[in-house]
């Protein structure tokens, strides 16, 4: 045990040099007393975990007093020592951060059953209420559950499942909110490995089979681009950059992709020395390789909300792949490994003022305040796993002021996010000048502009036009202020009270795409290569490609593309490489109708939940109908279009993830492919 402690002590002088340790030696004494005789599960002492804890912290770069903090986390919870006693040895800091991390894990509420997602709902409340003074108790919580997911296999299984799912829910997007990657990651791979061992066993196999092969081809590129960068006077390193296998499952998952596809794409990192370096070493890569138009995104200019700043592009390989690269200062790069941590400067006692942290403690605030009105804990839950999971876009006011928004979002969600008032009151929008339908989805870079009247009030399917938690619980709010919705106690009444409501009827045909003659221009717009669009493009004159055929890509020598028809004989008996055809298809020009039943069990909200998954896919419902089944299980049926079957299966696999969801059938498909639809004549 001393050794560890002495490992304790050597990471903290790496930070610390000039400080002093006593409190952290104290702190030693005082929990090795305190947990004496105590064994974990893994047969380890007790007081093992608390000194990794601290090392955690340590390892961060945190301060000798949140390291104490952490070496005394569990006293209150696990020993005889009192709050009282705490604070008398080591004053209301330490104390006041132990005691925050005791709240956050034990939590009773007396006298009705509570499930799970109450329990939840209730310690993220109190967590929030925590850090709302002092962020160090979130962050002690999280090197808690680093360590003890590392050592989670000496758990009965049920337990490690509830751990996992928890981690998954809550501490790993934290985690992503407060910046900190590696512990992201590392949180999420545990979780990912107890919750799928099957998933995650492939995963790591397959990584390790072509591992050499796939660093020797990244080493090659990497010295290629360093040599580049050196030749254009950039002071930069490059490195390659490791997919964690949660990553890579999710890549699959998410964007239907097989492992090979997922892990051809090379991802690179440059680090420069300056900010300006950043834009130097953009402008040699892109001079190096044409750039997938869409993909470059600038969080140096605009951050995101975890303090997060860099450059990202994508670009197109010589072989026709494509590849991630990113870049980043030194500074820039501590911050995207450490995120508020890197802030987190003591000195002498006082925080140092940094702005950064500033931001970054206000959005905690923020959601705190927004938390602490709504009052039904499933909805807590909800909002809280929408806004955590969502990927964000940008918006304006007519002022010139930035707002993120979650993707998906419409110009309700703005309207909420501006002022509750506003929301409640909206009657329309205006987006860049034009008006707008209420379920436009905001795009980055768009000017919206709200339009009030003081008559305005929700309407009931407005909950279903929004996607922020925020903007939801103001309206349901409201709503029941109205006396519109039923109060959250009897949410099952309120359904069974009209079974078999249809909810949006909406009948479409089914659209199906001739084969439309039109000009070059036309044809150049319509095109996406890899379902991306606007990539310079040539039609070979041999097939002379329409919307309507089916298409494939060919990635010349000058990293052009060129199309032709999937059915084309020249191309087929002329092309060389295979290696460097990629998928090609026309806008709009893929529609299949297809039909879900998916069972749910008693759950309010399950339609918005699953509207919520399907938009980040571009997948609309166009009617759903629900009605109850056995054991209050209800079944929604619902139709929607999609534009494979590939893109049907990976709806139906989203869906059976969602929570409450226990059973997804497709019923029915109609129409046929469109790839299939036009066969040369
Ligand atoms: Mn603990």
């Amino acid at each position: 045990m001393r050794t560890h402690f002495a490992k304790l002590l050597k990471q903290l002088k790496k930070n610390w040099a000039t400080s002093n340790l006593e409190v952290v030696r104290k702190a030693y004494r005082a929990a090795d007393h305190a947990h004496h005789g105590q064994i974990r599960l893994s047969g380890e002492p007790y007081i093992l975990h608390s000194i990794l804890v601290a090392q955690i912290l340590a390892k961060l770069g945190l301060d000798p007093v949140t390291c104490a903090a952490g070496l005394l986390h569990d006293v209150l919870e696990d020993t005889k020592m009192t709050r009282a006693e705490l604070q008398h040895e080591f004053g209301d800091e330490i104390a006041a951060l132990v005691d925050g991390v005791t709240k956050i894990s034990s939590l009773h509420l007396p006298g009705q059953a509570v499930t799970y997602e109450v329990k939840q709902a209730q310690n993220i409340r109190k967590m929030l209420v925590a850090t709302a003074k002092d962020v160090r108790v979130i962050l002690i919580k999280l090197a808690d559950r680093l360590h003890n997911i590392r050592t989670i296999e000496f758990l009965p299984r049920a337990k490690q499942e509830r751990i996992a799912r928890e981690t998954l829910e809550i501490y790993s997007s934290l985690a992503h909110r407060l910046g900190i990657n590696t512990w992201k990651w590392e949180l999420e791979d545990h979780a990912f490995h107890v919750l799928m061992p099957q998933e995650y066993k492939m995963i790591a196999a397959q990584v390790a089979t072509k591992r050499h092969e796939r660093e020797a081809q990244l080493n090659e590129t990497i010295e290629f681009l360093d040599a580049r960068l050196t030749e254009a006077e950039v002071n930069a390193r490059v490195i390659g950059r490791p997919k964690h296998l949660y990553s890579i499952f999710n890549k699959m998952a998410t964007q239907g992709k097989d492992f090979n596809e997922v892990m051809d794409i090379q991802a690179v990192r440059i680090i420069t020395q300056t900010e300006a370096g950043c834009y130097n070493a953009l402008g040699v890569v892109h001079s190096l390789w044409t750039p997938v138009p869409g993909r470059l995104k600038d969080y140096i200019a605009m951050p995101k909300l975890n303090m997060y700043q860099g450059i990202h592009t994508t670009v197109m390989r010589e072989n026709g792949k494509p590849m991630e690269i990113q870049i980043r200062s030194e500074e820039m790069d501590k911050t995207a490994r450490e995120g508020i941590a890197a802030h987190w400067i003591y000195k002498e006692g006082q925080r140092h003022k940094d702005k950064k942290l500033d931001e970054q403690l206000s959005w905690l605030r923020q959601m705190y305040e927004w938390l602490k009105d709504a009052h039904a804990p499933e909805e807590l839950m909800e909002a809280m796993r929408r806004d955590f999971k969502a990927k964000y876009l940008y918006v304006f006011t007519p002022k010139g002021e930035v707002k993120e928004l979650q993707s998906g979002a419409t110009p309700l969600d703005f309207a909420y996010l501006v002022h509750s008032d506003i929301g409640h009151h909206c009657i329309g929008a205006k987006v860049n000048g034009r008006m707008v339908p209420l379920r436009y989805h905001l795009q980055t870079g768009d000017v919206v502009e709200i339009l009030t009247s003081k008559n305005q009030t929700p309407h009931l399917d407005w909950v279903d036009i929004v996607v922020t938690g925020r903007a939801r619980t103001s309206i349901r709010q409201r709503l029941r202020e109205l006396g519109l919705l039923e109060p959250v106690e009897a949410p099952h009444k309120h359904r069974e009270a009209r079974p078999h409501q249809v909810i949006r009827p909406l009948p479409r045909p089914v659209v199906q795409q001739p084969v439309r003659n039109v000009d070059e221009p036309t044809r150049q717009k319509m095109i996406c290569i890899d379902g991306a669009k606007g990539l310079a493009v040539q039609f070979g004159k041999c097939c002379n490609a329409m919307p309507g055929h089916a298409v494939i890509g060919y990635v010349t020598k000058s990293m052009a593309v060129t199309v032709h028809r999937a059915d084309c004989k020249s191309f087929a008996n002329t092309y060389r490489d295979a290696a460097r055809v990629v998928p090609a298809s026309w806008e709009g020009d893929q529609v299949l109708e297809t039909a879900v039943r998916v069972v749910t069990g008693p759950r309010p909200n399950v339609l918005a939940d699953i509207t919520n998954a399907l938009r980040p896919m571009n997948i609309e419902i166009l009617r759903a109908q629900y009605g109850p089944g056995d054991n209050g299980s209800s079944h929604f049926d619902f139709v929607f279009e999609a534009p494979d079957h590939e893109t049907i299966e990976r709806v139906c696999r989203t869906l059976g993830t969602l929570n409450g969801i226990s059973q997804v059938t497709q019923l029915d498909v109609r129409g046929h492919a469109p790839r299939e639809l036009a066969v040369a004549g």
